[in-house]
């Protein structure tokens, strides 16, 4: 950020992350009690906590407190906007398209946004995609772009802005400068069981997502056993709360609500989700994976005012995908960002693990569920995500689900393999617990359950 102390900001926000003062204990008690902030108390906790005036320990006490009174519109935009304004704000003024970029809120073998922006830019929007890492049980499109060899996602704003401005998108993640209050209070939250609260949630995505130079943004809320969000109820609520909360701050948002039951795609881990995205790009992969894609190429374009309905904006992003300006596009920024195209050529070339073990049907039937949040965990333990923050990531393991929800198996076919470092005989057994066979085929389940739009703001 320009940092500005004490002065007026050049966006207009009111004097400033070093105003107003707040008794912090005065605070936890009124939340405590059920009672109502002011925007100026949430400013002033937001930025004393940020600048080390408030200690974390009265912060915590102020998280729980919110934990289980909540915070209401009005208060969880004012947190929004105090978040929002505790860094640098990237912008990007004359670009001669419209900014848009999509956040799903977490899923297993989620590899959409990497197939999704370049189809999206491909369509002449601009796309400033800043992403997060794993999470839990859950991939992040970060880890899943550095198994491509020289890929570099930790860009320096300025870096990010020229991508943006040259390519039409650009991979990165949040810096130290973006949103700086949301990267203390996640961690305090983290530890203190405060997580889970929506309100919380709400303004923990937004500060970070239009820090980042987007002003339109296309919310894909993950429900179901591989989601933060396991009920459609919680996952419409918080859908509901991104779009209010997106509207009063002046931007525009869609939000789709996706079924997370089992995993989207065959591919779970970070170099073979990267595998499965070319494919998308090439018009291929798995049904589900290439539908979800397309449809939220359509919302985004419809968004930006390049498609004038969703069947026609995946239409569009169906013709960039078969010219080969899409895969064309995502070669061009994996190249940019110091990844070596020749993998993406050639995605037998990514890491792959030497040992692959497969498991079997137990008997006949057909596949009536397979748990994302079993294949998740799986996955994770494997060394493809992370059981502590500082640990690295493993780019070639991971799973590749041959039979998913609704396939007829027959007993000793093959389930899925399993590419591991060695034995995985844990996860074999883990793996083979997460699909449940049954004698008849389940109720077709919808990938979209549900669309929800906010009423437009001025952008
Ligand atoms: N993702 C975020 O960015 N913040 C949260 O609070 C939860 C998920």
């Amino acid at each position: 950020m320009a940092e500005t102390g004490n002065e007026d900001r050049a966006d207009g926000y009111p004097s400033t992350l070093g105003g107003p003062v707040v008794d912090a204990r005065a605070a936890i008690r009124k939340k405590r009690d059920g009672g109502k902030h002011s925007a100026d108390e949430i400013l002033a906790l937001t930025a004393g906590f940020t600048r080390g005036r408030i200690p974390d320990y009265q912060i915590a006490a102020w998280l729980m407190a919110v934990y289980f009174q909540g915070l209401d519109a009005d208060e969880t935009l004012a947190l929004t906007q105090a978040m929002l304004h505790s860094g640098e704000l990237i912008t990007l003024p004359g670009l001669s398209g419209p900014t848009v970029d999509k956040h799903s809120t977490g899923g297993v073998g989620d590899k959409v946004s990497l197939a999704l922006a370049p189809i999206v830019a491909a369509c002449g929007a601009f796309v400033p995609m800043i992403s997060g890492r794993g999470l839990g049980h859950t991939g992040g499109t970060l880890d899943k772009l550095e198994s491509i060899p020289g890929m570099r996602v930790q860009l320096p704003s300025d870096e990010f802005r020229k991508l943006v401005r040259a390519h039409g998108l650009a991979f990165g993640s949040q810096t130290s400068d973006i949103a700086p209050a949301d990267r203390l209070l996640y961690a305090l939250r983290d530890v203190t069981a405060t997580v889970e609260c929506i309100p919380l949630i709400v303004s923990s995505i937004l500060s970070k997502k239009f820090a980042s130079g987007t002003k339109r943004v296309v919310f894909d809320v993950k429900a179901g056993r591989g989601a933060f969000m396991r009920s459609p109820e919680r996952a419409r609520e918080l859908a509901r709360q991104l779009l209010e909360v997106t509207r009063g701050l002046g931007f525009e948002a869609t939000a789709l609500i996706t079924n997370m039951e089992q995993p989207l795609g065959r591919n779970v881990g970070n170099a073979l989700e990267v595998a499965e995205a070319i494919d998308v790009l090439h018009g291929g992969g798995p049904d589900d994976t290439r539908e979800l894609t397309l449809r939220l190429a359509g919302e985004m374009l419809v968004l930006a005012g390049l498609a004038d309905s969703v069947p026609d904006g995946e239409h569009k992003a169906r013709i960039a995908v078969t010219a080969g300006k899409a895969f064309a596009k995502f070669m061009e920024i994996v190249e940019a960002q110091g990844g070596s195209p020749r993998y993406l050529g050639d995605p037998s070339q990514l890491p792959k693990t030497e040992r692959s073990h497969g498991i079997v049907a137990p008997r006949d039937g057909y596949v009536t569920s397979l748990d994302a949040f079993e294949v998740g965990e799986i996955v994770v333990h494997l060394g493809g995500g992370r059981l502590r923050k500082d640990e690295k990531v493993d780019p070639a393991v991971g799973i590749v689900l041959l039979k998913k929800v609704g396939d007829r198996v027959a007993a000793g076919e093959p389930l899925a393999t399993i590419h591991a470092r060695d034995a995985a005989q844990e996860a074999i057994q883990a793996l083979t617990g997460a699909y449940h066979i049954g004698d008849q085929p389940p109720a077709r389940a919808s990938l979209v359950l549900e669309r929800m739009q906010a009423p437009s703001a001025a952008v």
